[in-house]
């Protein structure tokens, strides 16, 4: 079987990472199997589907990397389809005209309450001759849903899942207006598309009985379905924006990289072993939906960004200075011309040793563009004594008389310490505070050295 799986998001919101980790999920499925994955998007609900929405979904798709192997299906351009199909099923006898009004339906639902049942469609037109049909009354069309037995779904994760037929009422799958349902749009979409495989969060399990029983009036065969448990926060409520981020863009915002965000969505639901850090390709190799847990995974921002750290620090030093460069450009209090480019991508290699998100790695690397005379952070400008400043003097040019390449100047720095009688310490603290403003820095050989020898030496004359 050529396996073909889809996302289908509704472009009425945000892209979640709840449905960023369906994606990632159909796609690496599609990809370990050799098969394809798709795109569609559910915008088949007019009022509440944007066009920023889904421009906002295929952002952040791309972001991740999660790109469908074709262009995006619009559900909303297949509508006279999903009536087609309606009217096949008509023809099949497996559905049926229901010429209830509004206000019989509202009285069926009020009666069935009043007697402590659920509010179901009774049938009324289930067998009814159509020539009784009330004048102006435009139908809606109805499936003739199996009355006995159970709907069985055979789930790749949850196992075998079923409901008693008796508990589902005949549903609309063409309204009165001539649009077609959500589930009955989702059936002819995956049945025309081919899609083997239908990953999608639990809570689509409800759905997906009504849409076996659509397959099964026309005769289709069913896809396998898979419904991943969905993320919850640590206090075990479903994930939503009090606990955090949600959005795949808003943790782009706040400096995560997308291989991260995938490696940490893809370990959390699916385990194999203890291997935490998995990159696409390895996932690509080992993702399988047998390792798909069923509890609810529970989103752990702080390991998150742990993980984001790792992926930091073994990133190409080009392309973080770049991403660098993007979030520092905002800035007003810098210069960032090509030389600043160049002494940040100097000191990368020391400065992604120690930041967990691009945003602390651009906060780390800012005082490389800052102009002349250099702020002070208060810390800094307290070990800046009189007396430093003499010694920074003289440090100065000890330096100078070095090649600048960071063992040359390291030699120079304890050297000088030893001749004057210090610790290497008390003469690289207020060197980092002459250099950087500030007390936290890659080491003093690499910052001197990043900086280079005209930068360098003119912030220490500036504070000599
Ligand atoms: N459009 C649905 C949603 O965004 C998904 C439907 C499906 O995967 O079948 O939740």
């Amino acid at each position: 079987m050529t396996v073909r799986t889809r996302f289908a998001p509704s472009p009425t919101g945000l892209l979640h990472i709840g449905s960023a980790r369906t994606a990632l999920f159909n796609y690496l499925f599609a990809r370990h199997h050799g098969g394809e994955f798709l795109l569609r998007i559910e915008d088949t609900d007019r009022e509440r589907s944007t066009e920023a929405a889904t421009t906002v979904i295929l952002e952040g798709l791309e972001w991740l990397g999660i790109t469908p192997d074709h262009p995006p299906v619009f559900q909303s351009t297949r509508m006279a389809r999903h009536a087609e199909v309606a009217r096949q099923m008509l023809e099949r006898g497996c559905a049926y005209r229901c010429y209830c009004t509004p206000e019989e339906l509202r009285q069926m639902r009020e009666q069935a309450l009043a007697e402590g049942r659920s509010p179901r469609y009774d049938g009324r037109w289930r067998d009814r001759d159509p020539a009784e049909a009330p004048p102006g009354v435009p139908p809606a069309i109805r499936l003739k849903a199996p009355r006995e037995g159970d709907t069985v779904v055979e789930d790749l994760v949850q196992g075998t899942v079923r409901v008693a037929n008796a508990e589902l009422d005949d549903m609309i799958i063409l309204r009165s207006d001539g649009t077609p349902t959500y589930n009955h749009s989702v059936v002819v979409d995956d049945h025309d598309m081919e899609i083997s495989h239908v990953i999608r969060g639990d809570d689509h399990l409800t759905n997906t009985f009504r849409q076996v029983q659509i397959y099964q009036a026309m005769g289709w065969d069913l896809p396998r379905f898979a419904h991943i448990p969905l993320i919850h926060g640590a206090d075990g409520a479903k994930l939503s924006k009090r606990h955090g981020a949600v959005s795949a863009l808003e943790f782009r915002e706040q400096g995560y990289l997308p291989e991260a965000l995938c490696n940490y969505l893809l370990r959390l639901g699916w385990g194999h072993g203890d291997a935490e850090v998995i990159d696409r390709a390895e996932a690509i190799r080992l993702f399988d939906l047998d390792g798909v847990g069923r509890a609810p995974s529970r989103m752990d921002y702080a390991k998150l960004t742990n993980l984001n750290g790792i992926y930091i620090r073994h990133a190409d030093d080009e392309r973080l200075t770049r991403k660098v460069l993007q979030r520092l450009a905002h800035r007003t209090d810098l210069a960032l011309g090509s030389q600043a480019a160049g002494r940040i991508r100097a000191l990368m290699p020391p400065l992604k040793q120690r930041a967990k998100t691009l945003v602390e790695l651009a906060d780390a690397a800012a005082f490389l563009a800052k102009p002349l005379p250099l702020p002070m952070e208060p810390k800094a400008a307290s070990l800046l004594t009189p007396e430093a400043r003499l010694m920074l003097r003289d440090v100065a040019t000890a330096i100078a008389a070095t090649d600048f390449t960071p063992s040359s100047i390291d030699a120079a720095l304890r050297a000088f310490a030893d001749a004057s009688g210090r610790k290497l310490g008390q003469v690289a603290q207020p060197l980092r505070a002459a250099l950087t403003g500030s007390t936290a820095s890659p080491g003093i050989d690499a910052t001197l050295a990043a900086l280079g020898r005209e930068e360098a030496l003119a912030r220490l004359a500036a504070v000599t």
